[in-house]
């Protein structure tokens, strides 16, 4: 039983370009502010006028929690696994995965990358390896 994203009329742009393996953001045409993840409105103006623009994919740890014991069946083999919190090159934070490396490894302030990981046919999630 996998957990999957329920893509919706903002969160669709994104999913369909993390599907191509692209991570994108959104950035405000009023005051060219960049965020995630996808909101209807720029968190800064206000604005309901954005466009989508490609991310680096690239970015440092802000945060992690390695996830010890699961609280739902989809994930009670996957434990141990890595939750980061990372600050892309672009600026907003995105939580995600940290994939291919033990917890020891970890440190806050390390660099990142963005994979892509197909899950299924039709999603692929964007996850983080160590740079
Ligand atoms: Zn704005």
């Amino acid at each position: 039983m996998l957990i999957l994203p329920q893509a919706d009329v903002i969160t669709q742009p994104y999913w369909d370009r993390a599907r191509n393996h692209e991570l994108c953001l959104q950035k405000c045409v009023h005051c060219e502010n960049v965020w995630h993840p996808p909101t209807p409105v720029c968190p800064r103006c206000q604005s309901n006028r954005y466009d989508w623009t490609p991310s680096s994919g690239k970015g440092t740890i802000y945060s992690f929690t390695v996830v010890q014991h699961s609280t739902h069946v989809a994930v009670k083999d996957r434990v141990p696994y890595i939750v980061a919190l990372v600050t892309l090159d672009e600026g907003p934070r995105m939580v995600a995965n940290l994939l291919d490396c033990e917890p020891h490894e970890v440190k806050v302030g390390q660099r990142v990358r963005t994979i892509f990981q197909q899950v299924t046919p039709d999603c692929v999630l964007p996850q983080f390896v160590l740079e």
